[in-house]
């Protein structure tokens, strides 16, 4: 599928029948919270364009150590997590999202934070179903008989279950249909809708109904934790794992600049050309760091366009970086190789280890910086400018974003 969507997760309920002393989002699955299970899960999908996600107000999120910051940071490879304050109702959290998501975007969903079993087939099967008709919600028969309530202790008429659905998220929308859908009931007196599929119904357009899952699971009272541990038990749950990045980068000589290389400033009748301070073995190390998170490049996260970067120096810029990154990961071992036919870099190659293992934090053994000469062929032998390769090798962290939640709310739950 080449289309894209936005995704809204409202999770600013308070869950109170859960009976948990906090909003049952932020409940725990083999440590790692609903909420961010849920959001990794929408990631995953090179689908989901970003998430809009509305919690609690920042004081009830501070209480459980967590900041609109941290869930921001669940965003990944330049597909962001926007984190808003939600409303009092579900309506009103999904309506304020709405006015998140970018005006270009053509498709928007609404997922649940407390549905974290899904899976992609069935995201994919609701997508392509609102892909053909605009809007599509997911869902099942329900097993239970099904009864209304007459008057007092007495049950009133059998329904027809095979008529009756018990309606699941994923739902997805055109976006204009979705953003008519609440401008309408805007002007309308205040219905409360449990789902966003009501509210484009109302508008009289045809919503595709496919099937659901039952291990698609609602988080509503404690038992379901149980349920929803059952069904991911078997699942990587983001489980740590090494992963490899690499980094190239080449700048060319140029008059009147300092020569900087791993950060040291080495005394030389010329300099690399660049909009930082043109360090090009920092600039092969952060691409090759960025790589092993599959986190972008030096070029999008620090844009030569942006006058803020001019002159900056690259070993602050991978410091900074790396105050973000680091959560994510650990760094087991970076190796730097700079390719320059001269100066001479040996007698510096101890300082800019040094340098790079301070700006990331790691014992000096854990870096590596050596150089070549090409024997005087091609552009860096004629001397036209210097080249640099670094291959990273990190750790991924188990629970990455939202660690601190994890160790106040373990024991009430178990
Ligand atoms: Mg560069």
């Amino acid at each position: 599928m080449t289309e894209s969507v936005w995704v809204i997760v409202p999770g600013a309920g308070s869950g109170v029948r859960a009976g948990l002393s906090y909003p049952k989002q932020f409940a725990l699955l083999k440590g790692v919270p609903v909420l961010e299970i849920t959001i990794t899960r929408l990631l995953a999908m090179p689908e989901v364009e970003g998430v809009a996600v509305a919690l609690p107000d920042r004081k009830t999120l501070a209480s459980l150590s967590l900041s609109y910051e941290d869930v921001e940071r669940l965003g990944t490879g330049g597909r962001p997590v926007l984190a808003l304050s939600g409303g009092a109702t579900r309506g009103e959290s999904v309506r304020r999202a709405l006015k998140f998501i970018p005006e270009q975007a053509r498709w928007i969903g609404v997922h649940d934070a407390v549905r974290p079993c899904f899976t992609r087939e069935l995201f994919l099967r609701v997508f392509a179903a609102a892909v053909k008709s605009g809007a599509a919600v997911c869902g099942m028969t329900p097993t239970d008989t099904v009864k209304t309530r007459g008057s007092g202790n007495v049950v009133g008429k059998t329904l027809d279950r095979d008529s009756l659905i018990n309606v699941q998220t994923p739902q997805i929308f055109a976006a204009e249909l979705l953003r008519e859908a609440y401008r309408l009931g805007d002007s309308k007196e205040e219905v409360v809708f449990t789902d966003d599929c009501q509210l484009v119904e109302g508008l009289g357009h045809p919503v595709s109904l496919v099937e659901g899952e039952r291990r698609n699971v609602k988080i509503t009272y404690l038992e379901d934790l149980a349920l929803v541990e059952y069904f991911l038990g078997k699942e990587d749950m983001g489980e740590p794992f090494v992963c490899t990045g690499m980094g190239f980068d080449v700048h060319r000589w140029g008059p009147g600049r300092k020569c900087v290389l791993g950060g040291v400033t080495i005394p030389f009748d010329k300099g690399l050309v660049g909009h930082s301070d043109a360090d090009v073995a920092v600039h092969a190390a952060i691409d090759a760091i960025l790589g092993a998170l599959g986190e972008g490049d030096v070029g999008v996260l620090f844009p030569d366009s942006d006058p803020k970067y001019e002159g900056a120096s690259s070993l602050s810029l991978l410091e900074e970086l790396w105050a973000k990154l680091h959560g994510k990961a650990r760094l087991l071992h970076l190796d730097v190789t700079i390719v320059a036919q001269w100066p001479k870099l040996s007698p510096h190659y101890d300082a800019m280890r040094t340098n790079l293992s301070r700006a990331l934090g790691v014992d000096v053994g854990r870096v590596s910086v050596k150089a070549t000469t090409t024997e005087g062929l091609g552009a860096t032998g004629r001397g036209e400018g210097v080249a640099a390769f670094a291959v990273a090798t990190l750790q991924r962290r188990r629970s990455r974003h939202l660690p601190t939640l994890c160790r106040g709310l373990c024991r009430e739950e178990r």
